[in-house]
């Protein structure tokens, strides 16, 4: 009895490290838009998320309204670190918290914005810059969950 219920502790806790891949909480609805979008990729480098080292060897901002100021590597614009499932959008388009499924890429959440990411165009994350431009540019069907916050 015993030795079964270590089985299903050790099945738990495999589940939820596959899991930690794309921590994004699938909705229970069903979609609310079906919509045809640009995607691309990008990771956290200098060159990505536009950041450079000021004289004092501090990551800052490289361009934008926060030009100068101290960047956090990885911070998204919603305060969230950047993970796989980090999409960055544009929120006049999609709300930041939108929710997608995005064929070849997985579940993915609004999180983060940048300047060039406009209109129908999903930007999203990975851990290396490699994998980002792997992807290159794709036209994807996905599916949206508009954010009800
Ligand atoms: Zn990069």
């Amino acid at each position: 009895m015993k030795q079964r219920l270590m089985f299903w502790m050790v099945i738990a806790l495999a589940a939820l490290m596959l899991a930690r891949c794309h921590l994004v909480i699938h909705p229970l609805r069903p979609a609310d838009a079906v919509i045809e979008v640009k995607t691309t990729g990008y990771c956290m480098c200098r060159k990505c998320c536009s950041w450079k080292f000021n004289w004092l060897g501090m990551p800052v901002f490289a361009s934008g309204s926060r030009k100068g100021r101290v960047k956090i590597i990885g911070q998204t614009a919603s305060g969230r670190m950047a993970r796989p499932g980090t999409v960055a959008v544009d929120p006049k388009v999609f709300p930041i918290g939108t929710k997608f499924y995005i064929p070849g890429y997985g579940w993915a959440r609004a999180e983060d914005t940048g300047g060039a990411i406009k209109g129908r165009h999903l930007d999203l994350f990975f851990w290396r810059h490699q994998a980002g431009s792997e992807w290159g540019v794709q036209y994807k069907k996905v599916r949206v969950w508009y954010s009800k916050d």
